[in-house]
């Protein structure tokens, strides 16, 4: 705990005296560090990628001029690190975005199983490309849920992307949906959407932390994957913000499973 004192002489004839109050400045302080990491993460975050692009510039303005093979190759290089920035300014963006919002909209009603299966559709192709597969197993729809379309495909984008990225070789990818009749923590009905993947699984010592901003368990295969390090933050805020809540689960050499639980409107 981090206390300020405050000082202060008070004047009134026979009660003169002085005036001491203490401040519990403990969370002003520890937000004031957590800005400070963010924005030193951030900094060291762009500067790699902006590093490579300078270096290459340079090459190709010099030594690299007159030779075309090497010239592919480096614009090649540079298109990949340009990407990384922009994927990092885009996640950048989201996070600032669902962080200022105090609640979804609660005007929107959306059939989770509608979305789930677009989810599906649209990342089928990368699982492919993996030489892997994406199932399904849904309750019955439509299953409705309260919230932001866009924000829930981001949620449950980003949990397919890494369970393809992060999965087994090839990657299989269960995603399912079913129904709760009455959460005990929603005190109400719920739904709950697990992604499910046959990966190597996650180390218990790092499951708590992996919703913090830019915590990878392994910096260089994420990089590799294009990974930001800030998908799974976005998720839990995103969830949060829709009442919900994330478990992360994994048994190592097996695989991992995230659950997100959502209210259901009936
Ligand atoms: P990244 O952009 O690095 O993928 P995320 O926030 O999405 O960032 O994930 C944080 C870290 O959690 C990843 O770097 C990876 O180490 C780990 N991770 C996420 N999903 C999985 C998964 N399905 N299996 C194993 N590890 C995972």
């Amino acid at each position: 705990v981090i206390y300020t004192a405050h000082c202060a002489m008070v004047e009134a004839g026979p009660a003169s005296g002085v005036l001491i109050s203490f401040e519990d400045v403990t969370d002003r302080q520890q937000i004031g560090q957590m800005r400070r990491d963010f924005v030193a993460n951030v900094s060291h975050e762009l500067r790699t990628p902006l590093t490579a692009l300078m270096g290459f510039i340079e090459t190709l303005q010099g030594p690299a001029r007159d030779d075309p093979a090497a010239r592919d190759r480096f614009l090649a290089i540079m298109e990949t690190e340009a990407q990384r920035m922009n994927r990092l300014v885009r996640d950048l963006l989201s996070l600032s975005q669902v962080e200022e919002m105090e609640r979804v909209r609660p005007d929107t009603r959306l059939d989770l199983v509608e979305l789930l299966a677009s989810v599906l559709h649209s990342l089928t192709p990368l699982a492919e490309k993996a030489g892997g597969k994406l199932q399904s197993r849904f309750d019955a729809g439509p299953l409705f849920v309260e919230g932001d379309a866009d924000q829930l495909r981001q949620v449950f984008g980003n949990l397919v992307e890494n369970a393809i990225k992060y999965g087994g070789r090839p990657p299989e990818v269960l995603l399912r949906l079913s129904v709760i009749e009455r959460d005990p923590v929603m005190r109400g009905p719920a739904l709950c959407a697990e992604v499910i993947d046959n990966g190597p699984g996650i180390d218990p010592v790092h499951i708590p932390r992996l919703t913090e901003r830019f915590y990878r368990v392994d910096s260089h295969r994420s990089r590799e994957m294009g990974g930001t390090g800030l998908g799974l933050a976005i998720v839990k805020h995103i969830v949060n913000r829709h009442r919900g809540r994330l478990k992360i689960e994994s048994i190592p050499g097996q695989g991992s499973r995230f659950t997100v639980i959502l209210p259901r409107v009936l």
